[in-house]
């Protein structure tokens, strides 16, 4: 099955039938796999999930000699050791999780040649005892996975792999690749010089995932909008961002309370319990982790269904990366967050609080400012994201709530004025709840302290709904029309932006408050726009796939036979191949083998299992 030692060499498209099961190649992976196969080196860019695995994986089979994947995580590294293995791959992992002898079996099998991939970290490759193994071994091709680890730009600096540039100098002859999903230029081209190369190829793909549905909501209820919001994502795994410790723990307590299946995980948890709970993520079905932004490095599984942000990130990178961890495989997914004033006024605070230098200040000020325009614009949230990172994009996408469930804007321009006027005329010294009332002529007790029923714009705001002028102060804290001052118990205050809008001269233009908090739709469910077509079209019927007999057959007899293996179940199928099953329903094993992601190896070992719990399924 594989291509250690001397056969006459395979397509590449071959490789990717016979071994990965897979028809075609997508975006530029042909043009890549040719170009390291010819012996060039590459510099792939690519969002998660957009399929950077086989861009070394098939140059490894087709290439004599052995290739060397550079890893950051045992865990990743292991995942893809088992997906190889299952797929019928010579592959292994040289890590700290091997004895000496297991350890010496895989070097001894490097040398010889008789291995096609071998994963190994950036400390241990850099070690004498493994640079004469790989002065020995007959080479294939180094791949550099997680590239941006190389700068300290991005968003996970690891200095060992400063010291991978001396496979450029050491082994100059042997193609190199880098792979990374960072979407920001001054890490790419870091990580270009770092690793010595600037003569590679560059390749980059469309950030763009089209099967993640961006959907933001106003955080009214969030105990109420999180259950609802999970009610409509049954028996699925996903990730619930919280900014805080205390705040995962509250969250993943009440989840439990309420009946879910899910697990905290932060940095304060016991190292064994954060290691049993992520493992439980990713060897079991349907698990919820609530966890800070500690979690998600070094998670591979593809069917996460949803990621969550109960707490606004702290930018639109952070964010995106996050959100990426949702549907790898390219099945429906949901990227959801509740974000409401409380945030920007915590966040205003942290900045302003921080010891950091007024230049740090002015840049986190800016990310924030950004990923606050994110939330409250009336238009695609996908043009935004991707404009944000530099990718044009003509169309609304339709597959974000933007799109989906267009929102209302207004001229907010007088309303503007009133709320910005009660900041002022109140001295500058109170909160929203408290300007809410005296726009609205509300007679309460501090109103009648501080005799606010004096002022000219008492009541002059009782046309529109308290909920509506909270909208309204949002979103001029949000456009800066507004600062917070958290010395003073977050009064807010009138900032120059503001007073040139008190002028009226710039109409301000305002979202409709939507009617609290809708809950949002199954990342199945709905209409599927224009968002399916620019990407990946392999989005199967996914309304089949929750409740369909078939789909929870084959899952179940994945998830015995992960278990009695020790693997992950998506290394065995991944969720979309489960899903053709359950939508083809194949009879024969010449049918099976059809399927997406059925090589000849899980075509031999798993076929007949599945094809008799598909008919016995069926015959129920
Ligand atoms: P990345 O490393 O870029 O995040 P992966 O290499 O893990 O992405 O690939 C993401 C998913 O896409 C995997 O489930 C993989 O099996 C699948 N995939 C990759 N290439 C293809 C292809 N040509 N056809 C079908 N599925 C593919
Ligand atoms: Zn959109």
């Amino acid at each position: 099955m594989n291509g250690a030692g001397t056969g006459p060499r395979r397509a590449p498209l071959d490789v990717l039938r016979e071994t990965f099961g897979y028809h075609a190649f997508r975006g530029e992976q042909a043009a890549i796999i040719e170009h390291v196969v010819a012996g060039g080196d590459a510099f792939v860019l690519m969002p998660t999930g957009g399929g950077k695995s086989l861009c070394y994986q098939i140059p490894a089979l087709v290439r004599p000699g052995v290739a060397i994947v550079i890893s950051p995580l045992i865990a990743l590294m292991q995942d893809q050791v088992d997906a190889l293995v299952q797929a019928g791959v010579a592959a292994a992992a040289l890590n700290s999780s091997l004895d000496w002898r297991e350890a010496q079996a895989v070097e001894e099998r490097l040398r010889r040649g008789a291995i096609d991939l071998v994963y190994v970290a950036p400390e241990r490759l850099v070690t004498d005892r493994f640079l004469e193994c790989l002065d020995a071994a007959p080479l294939a091709l180094f791949a550099i996975d997680e590239a941006h680890c190389v700068s300290q730009w991005g968003h996970d600096f690891r200095p060992e792999y400063r010291a991978l540039d001396i496979l450029a100098s050491r082994y100059g002859h042997v193609p190199r690749m880098a792979l990374t999903a960072t979407a920001d230029a001054q890490t790419r081209e870091d990580v270009v010089e770092r690793l010595s190369l600037g003569g590679a190829r560059r390749f980059s793909a469309s950030f763009d995932r089209p099967n993640i549905r961006y959907r933001v909501e106003q955080r009214a209820e969030p105990k109420r909008q999180l259950a609802r919001f999970l009610a409509n994502h049954p028996d699925q795994a996903g990730i619930i961002y919280r900014a805080t410790r205390d705040g995962v723990d509250e969250t993943a307590a009440a989840l439990v309370a309420a009946g879910h299946d899910a697990v905290p995980y932060h940095a304060g948890l016991a190292p064994e319990v954060r290691r049993r709970n992520q493992e439980r993520f990713i060897r079991e079905e349907g698990v919820v982790v609530v966890a800070t932004i500690a979690f998600g490095m070094g998670i591979d599984k593809p069917n996460v269904r949803f990621v969550v942000h109960l707490d606004l990130p702290k930018s639109l990178e952070a964010y995106y990366q996050e959100t990426g961890r949702a549907g790898r495989d390219g099945l429906p997914a949901e990227a959801w967050m509740i974000y409401g004033l409380a945030d920007v006024v915590r966040f205003r605070r942290m900045i302003g609080e921080g010891v950091a230098e007024a230049q740090r200040k002015r840049v986190e000020g800016s990310k924030l400012d950004s990923m606050l325009a994110y939330c409250e614009t009336g238009g695609c949230r996908r043009q935004l994201l991707l404009g944000y990172f530099g990718e044009v994009r003509a169309e609304p996408c339709g597959n974000c709530d933007r799109c989906l469930e267009p929102v209302e804007t207004w001229d907010g321009t007088v309303a503007a004025q009133k709320a910005l006027s009660a900041a002022l005329r109140t001295g500058e010294r109170f909160g929203v709840a408290h300007l809410i009332d005296v726009l609205r002529g509300e007679k309460t007790d501090k109103i009648s302290q501080w005799n606010h029923h004096e002022l000219k714009t008492f009541g002059v705001g009782a046309d529109l709904a308290a909920r509506t002028w909270n909208g309204v102060f949002r979103q001029l804290v949000a456009m800066g029309a507004l600062g917070v001052d958290a010395e003073r118990f977050n009064a807010l205050f009138v900032t120059p932006e503001g007073r040139r809008l008190l002028k009226g001269e710039t109409p301000v233009m305002m979202t409709r408050e939507d009617a609290a908090a809708s809950g949002s739709g199954s990342a199945s469910g709905g209409k599927r726009g224009a968002g399916a077509k620019g990407g990946r079209a392999r989005v199967p019927s996914a309304e089949l796939t929750e409740r369909d007999p078939v789909f929870a057959a084959v899952r179940a007899l994945r998830l015995v036979l992960a278990k009695a293996q020790g693997v992950p179940p998506y290394v065995i199928f991944h969720d979309s191949t489960l899903a053709e099953m359950a939508s083809r329903r194949p009879r024969t094993l010449t049918e099976f083998a059809d399927l997406p992601g059925v090589g000849a190896t899980k075509l031999d070992r798993y076929g007949q299992s599945f094809l008799d719990i598909i008919v016995r399924t069926l015959a129920q």
